[in-house]
């Protein structure tokens, strides 16, 4: 591709915009994973991600993309032909399935349209009948659908049921820009990942793990995976095996920036840029694949379109940006733009402008909706 001036807008659903200051804490020398400095680095870092988990349980830290605290969170907890509940929400929870299938278990599947999130109704009823689920799985954030699942009513259902199973829950686009708490929530396994709201490169995934999980030590076969020798190195500060220690420093710059604006700040910004974009979306005259106000993510914005891989083949060649594809059922059928991590309400009216300069340039009629994005930012305080 020939010379583009000016910043690439990145406006997929992760990864994000890595900011400046995350880059700079990066490009640091490395040092000895098994030495004095990296027991300080390793303790700040462990501390800070209980902050954003809300938790005061432990936190592993993996140096893998968020695939592998999949892994981590079924190989620590279940047995072999344990059967587990899992809502078919989208693309993600359909990967999550699949691996869980593959690794021995029993999925009790509950069918989904992919425009709503998990069903606590449903879930309280199949748990009611069903006592020998050993653990209920939760895409919290559908990063290809837009759609955010009401996590503590799932908890609520389980508890209405009665029922002892675990509560897993994936967090990789929402943790850091939707509110999440896991020890509040009564959650058992939170799996996250380094490169969505928390503004790193991809390479670290998390597993923030209830005492109950701690617990349950199903008799998968694990070793990579186990929790237990991680726990025990990070009482130290230290991994058991050699660490990622640049995308610690990282870590640790983008912890610092998360607590300098502050969470509920972080959630407030990015659900007001998720309802300008929702504005937008409207005044062009598209709709939203998210179906149901309550479940909105503040993260990203799923758009209908039939025409959705041209607009975004045209916005890529003439604007230099990225937006989303639609992924699995949904391919050429959505694209989904981006509003999580490092982002202004300047970032977001480019974006905009972008989208809309893109719908045009492919053909479709649509009407102003930068506008009315616009009239909400500036009706709309920004948080203290
Ligand atoms: N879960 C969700 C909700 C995701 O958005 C992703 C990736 O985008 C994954 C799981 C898989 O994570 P990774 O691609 O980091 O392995």
């Amino acid at each position: 591709m020939s010379f583009r001036s000016g910043r690439h807008f990145l406006q997929i659903p992760g990864p994000t915009n890595v900011p400046d200051r995350v880059l700079r804490a990066i490009d640091r020398p490395t040092i000895d994973h098994r030495g004095p400095e990296f027991a300080e680095l390793g303790l700040e870092v462990l501390e800070g991600l209980r902050h954003v988990f809300r938790t005061d349980g432990p936190v592993v830290v993996y140096p893998s993309s968020g695939t592998g605290a999949w892994e981590a969170a079924l190989v620590n907890t279940l047995s072999p032909g344990d059967r587990v509940l899992a809502f078919e929400t989208g693309h993600f929870a359909t990967l999550w399935r699949a691996m869980a299938e593959r690794l021995g278990l029993e999925v009790v599947w509950v069918p989904g349209d992919w425009r709503h999130g998990a069903d606590p109704e449903r879930a309280e009823a199949i748990l009611r009948e069903q006592r020998d689920i050993a653990a209920v799985m939760v895409v919290h954030n559908e990063t290809s659908t837009g759609v955010t699942s009401r996590v503590p009513e799932i908890r609520a259902a389980i508890d209405a049921a009665g029922h002892d199973a675990l509560l897993l829950v994936d967090t990789i686009s929402s943790l850091g820009s939707i509110d999440y708490r896991h020890d509040e929530w009564g959650v058992d396994v939170t799996v996250g990942g380094s490169q969505k709201g928390l503004m790193l490169p991809a390479g670290l995934s998390f597993n923030a793990v209830s005492e109950k999980a701690r617990a349950a030590r199903g008799s998968m076969p694990r070793s990579y995976w186990d929790w237990e020798p991680i726990i025990d190195a990070n009482e130290q500060g230290y991994w058991p095996y050699t660490s990622a220690t640049n995308l610690l420093y990282g870590l640790r710059e983008a912890l610092a920036m998360l607590r300098e604006e502050g969470l509920e700040n972080v959630f407030a910004r990015h659900a007001r840029h998720a309802a300008a974009t929702r504005a937008a979306v409207r005044a062009w005259g598209l709709e939203v694949l998210a179906a149901d106000e309550r479940e909105y993510s503040s993260s990203l914005t799923a758009v209908l379109c039939d025409d959705a891989d041209e607009v975004r083949r045209l916005i890529l060649e003439r604007f230099d940006m990225s937006l989303g594809a639609g992924l699995g059922q949904l391919a050429g059928r959505v694209f989904r733009i981006g509003h999580l991590g490092d982002f202004n309400d300047l970032m977001l009216a480019g974006t905009l402008c972008g989208v809309e300069m893109g719908l045009r340039a492919a053909g479709l009629e649509v009407e102003p909706g930068v506008a009315a994005a616009l009239e909400l930012l500036e009706a709309a305080s920004v948080p203290a």
